[in-house]
């Protein structure tokens, strides 16, 4: 059964994304106030010529803001006026693929993009040429199923770490696995140490006023270009909705309101 639904939804989503469904629906949902975060993974060689697409169709309809121009005194100079959609593409887990193959590609678009890393990865180079650096846990742990000491750990020890690493304070932070692994305390602990906290929760942020807590809508590389489209459309922004209510009760209570 489950083989069947899933076997149609993707045929849903093929044809939306081929009939220009989809695509209308994305230029109605996004705005110039609006801020799209995509989450991508790891980019292998053999999916190289999916993600040029993705770009190439990406680069037409969104502008691409740089981790950066999230940051208060980056925001000050945010003064050209652009009646585009803004985008920031993250990449998560520092898979080398990151460093060899999507930096550059991004960098020929003027583009940059926001590694959430586990330490270890080649950061340093990647945020001099101005890419952004954020924080993904120490060991990819899963906050919510780890005692509140550990948590802390993980989050501090990263934070830390890649703060003596970067030379500057890691501005940005996102939590591994899935939308709802993240508890009020490991939501607290990062929002000490971090500006900006991305959860892995589809929906539209503002712009030029992001919210500290920023959606980000996972993205299948692997898939061509009308799945995106789909992705991007509206169609699903509906089933972030109470997940999105849900991250902010927990924001609220992390934060003590
Ligand atoms: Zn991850």
């Amino acid at each position: 059964m489950m083989g069947i639904f899933s076997t149609m939804g993707n045929f849903l989503r093929y044809v939306t994304g081929r009939s220009g469904v989809a695509s209308l629906g994305s230029r109605l949902i996004h705005s110039p106030q609006s801020l799209r975060v995509l989450m991508y993974h790891d980019v292998p060689e053999s999916l190289f010529g999916h993600f040029k697409s993705h770009m190439a169709w990406l680069s037409r309809h969104f502008e691409f803001v740089r981790p950066n121009d999230l940051l208060p005194h980056d925001l000050l100079r945010e003064t050209k006026v652009s009646r585009r959609p803004k985008m920031l593409l993250t990449f998560d887990d520092g898979c080398a693929d990151n460093y060899e193959l999507v930096a550059p590609l991004l960098e020929s678009y003027d583009a940059r993009g926001l590694f959430f890393v586990c330490p270890g990865f080649q950061i340093v180079e990647l945020d001099r040429r101005g890419h952004g650096i954020g924080s993904h846990t120490l060991t990819h742990a899963p906050l919510a199923h780890i005692s509140e000491a550990e948590a802390t750990y993980e989050v501090e020890q990263s934070a830390a770490l890649l703060a003596s690493w970067l030379g500057h304070d890691c501005h940005f932070f996102a939590w591994t696995y899935s939308w709802d692994e993240i508890t009020p305390h490991s939501l607290k602990i990062a929002e000490g140490h971090h500006r900006f906290c991305f959860s892995p929760c589809g929906g539209l942020n503002l712009w030029p006023r992001p919210p500290r807590l920023l959606a980000r809508t996972s993205v299948d590389v692997s898939k061509p270009v009308p799945y995106l489209q789909t992705q991007l459309s509206g169609l699903q922004e509906w089933a972030y909705k109470s997940k999105q209510e849900w991250l902010w009760r927990l924001w609220s209570s992390a934060n003590g309101a």
